[in-house]
């Protein structure tokens, strides 16, 4: 591997924007050369400063802060834009992870650019690729969606349009809802895909369970702590599990004409290795037809 530093540990390159990724809850998941650059670079542009200021008083640091947050994006991009014009570095950081993801941050950058300066990105912590790494789930690809809408109606809409996806579906969710949106996650895309509810990732109850949708809420409640702190839902796309719902509705169907439905689900269970709680829905839903 090749590496090629454009700025040397001592001196940041003049009129840059660095797009600084900061840790996610584990403080020690920063990079050496984030601490350099936030050390060097006069002037931080933090979501919120007095975050930023935790993290600068952590290790050590002193730098000016400038708010840069989602209200006032545009007219602080303006200050930092004049700045850059003097020859000043200026690091931007969000309150935690990657900035511009889920974040603040885009706009700035845009900005920057259009005005011809370089932007140069530190890599680093990020919930999403985080949790996606700790999913074992074999899409090559996956698709970012970050926040879900906040309205029941909304959130089931975009799901929705999402079910039919192949690639690995990545949401950020808050506490308070996470239990409707994975009963809205198997309502939408079927309970059999596995979900993988990644929580507190880096910090002390950090917890990554990997379970059917359908039987996800039930984790979620069997303990009151599951429902606190931050969440990433990491769901299977449509295309690895397609051919093991047709099975299940198949092998589901045989038994039914042959057996109870008690019976028949607790068979269904051992043949296809599937959710009890699904092939349950799928069986009521059967017979109902
Ligand atoms: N820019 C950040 C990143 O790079 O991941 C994301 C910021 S977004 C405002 C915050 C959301 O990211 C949280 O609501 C949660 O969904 C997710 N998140 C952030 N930190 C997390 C953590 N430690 N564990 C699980 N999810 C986390």
């Amino acid at each position: 591997m090749t590496t090629v530093a454009h700025d040397s540990p001592q001196n940041l390159d003049r009129a840059t924007l660095y797009v600084v990724a900061t840790p996610i809850g584990n403080l020690s998941d920063i990079s050496a050369r984030a601490i350099e650059t936030l050390s060097r670079a006069g002037h931080i542009a933090a979501e919120d400063t007095r975050v930023t200021q935790r993290l600068l008083d952590h290790y050590g640091i002193s730098a000016r802060l400038i708010a840069v947050h989602e209200h006032n994006e545009q007219r602080a991009a303006g200050e930092i834009l004049a700045l850059l014009a003097t020859g000043a570095s200026v690091a931007l950081v969000s309150d935690a992870g990657t900035p511009g993801i889920s974040d603040p941050g885009a706009r700035l950058v845009a900005a920057a650019h259009a005005a011809g300066y370089r932007v140069c990105p530190l890599p680093g912590a990020n919930a999403a690729a985080a949790a996606v790494s700790a999913s074992g789930f074999l899409s090559p690809h996956f698709l970012f969606y970050g926040f879900l809408p906040a309205r029941a109606s909304a959130r089931r809409e975009a799901l929705s349009a999402l079910a039919a996806q192949p690639h690995t579906l990545v949401f950020y969710e808050a506490p308070h809802r996470v239990a409707e949106c994975v009963v809205d996650l198997a309502a939408t895309m079927g309970g059999g895909r596995r979900v993988l509810v990644a929580r507190e990732l880096t910090k002390l109850f950090e917890e990554t369970h990997v379970c059917a949708l359908s039987d996800a809420p039930e984790w979620l409640a069997a303990n009151a702590h599951r429902t606190k702190g931050e969440f990433v839902l990491v769901v299977e796309g449509a295309d690895a599990t397609a051919p093991d719902e047709a099975a299940l509705d198949n092998t589901l169907a045989v038994l039914l004409e042959e057996l109870p439905l008690k019976q028949a689900v607790a068979l269904a269970v051992k043949i296809t290795g599937g959710s009890r709680n699904d092939l349950y829905q799928r069986a009521l839903a059967k017979k109902g037809e």
